[in-house]
């Protein structure tokens, strides 16, 4: 399974470009699309799903263009939006039958055990006579993969996956995609979330202002910002300064001032030195380079 993406643009009616040129190829696995918002995420999202079409470059999944062969496309995807919402007159069990029935499974009884080893698939089984828009957050996420994956897609596209869940449901949501991302299966995660992709996605996308900032693996990101990442101890009076010259992450008081975690490719001046990258201050510094170089042409 792949998807290769060639000089995709869009531009809406409005004349705002929402995506600028970007070509990249996606493998089996999980794969995360990070980037601030208003970065071009669900614009990218609502391409590759068939809904929007592009102003300009080529889309294939499989070897299928998107937009030729929109039909078989569709058939091969499973789609969690962001603001998924389930109608309130019924219960788990009969959402998810709903929706096998929407996926073409005509034969009742497959479509029974089906949506019945969806339900324990994602935990949601002993939920299932209770009404859909009654869950908690978390379980709202897992009966909206349930709907996605109900008719076995080789593209999974989730939008925002841990909005509005709190740590263990994250955490659990995360692992149902994990287990799901098995060969020949593509998962993408759109996401602002730094934590949603670090923990899951062998290879990632970083969209900034329509652009692509970055595409490899989360830890190679993170190896490139080694050297940039700086703990500065700062004196009152040094401390604004900083704070208005280099991207913060944060702000620690000490006895006799601060300590200010930075990312900046050098520091001179200040008493500093250089600390470990994660994942959050490769974001960060990347961003912040891609900004400036986007600013600058
Ligand atoms: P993200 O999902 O990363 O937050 P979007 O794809 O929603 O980003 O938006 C990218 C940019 O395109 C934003 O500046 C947004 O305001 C703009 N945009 C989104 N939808 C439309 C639209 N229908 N018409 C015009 N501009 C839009």
């Amino acid at each position: 399974m792949q998807i290769t993406i060639e000089g995709l643009s869009k531009i809406y009616p409005n004349g705002h470009k929402a995506l600028d040129g970007i070509s990249l190829t996606i493998n089996d696995g999980m794969f995360g699309l990070l980037g601030p918002n208003g970065a071009g995420k669900s614009t990218f999202m609502r391409i590759l799903v068939t809904l929007m079409k592009p102003t300009v470059g080529k889309i294939t999944v499989d070897g299928y263009d998107i937009v030729k062969h929109r039909k078989h496309v569709r058939s091969m995807l499973g789609y969690l939006p962001q603001d998924f919402r389930f109608f309130s007159s019924l219960s788990t069990r009969e959402f998810l039958d709903y929706a096998a029935r929407l996926a073409g499974m005509k034969a009742a009884k497959e479509r029974a055990e089906t949506v019945d080893r969806m339900l324990e698939d994602v935990g949601l089984f002993e939920a299932r006579d209770r009404l859909a828009n009654r869950l908690s957050g978390g379980m709202k996420r897992r009966l909206g993969i349930a709907q996605a994956l109900i008719n076995h897609p080789k593209l999974i596209i989730v939008d925002e996956p841990t909005t509005g869940l709190d740590p263990e449901e994250r955490i659990r949501f995360r692992n149902l995609l994990s287990a799901i991302s098995t060969q020949d299966v593509i998962i993408i995660l759109s996401t602002h979330i730094v934590g949603d992709i670090s923990s899951t996605c062998k290879n990632m996308a970083l969209l900034n202002h329509g652009h692509l900032a970055y595409n490899g693996s989360p830890d190679d990101l993170v190896s490139r910002t080694r050297g940039k990442v700086w703990l500065i101890q700062a004196s009152e009076a040094q401390y604004m300064e900083i704070n208005e010259k280099f991207p913060v992450i944060s702000n620690i008081p000490t006895n006799n001032g601060w300590e200010v975690q930075v990312v900046a490719d050098d520091i001179t001046g200040y008493n500093g030195r250089n600390i470990a990258p994660n994942l959050e201050h490769a974001y960060v510094y990347f961003m912040e380079k891609n900004l400036n170089q986007w600013i600058a042409n």
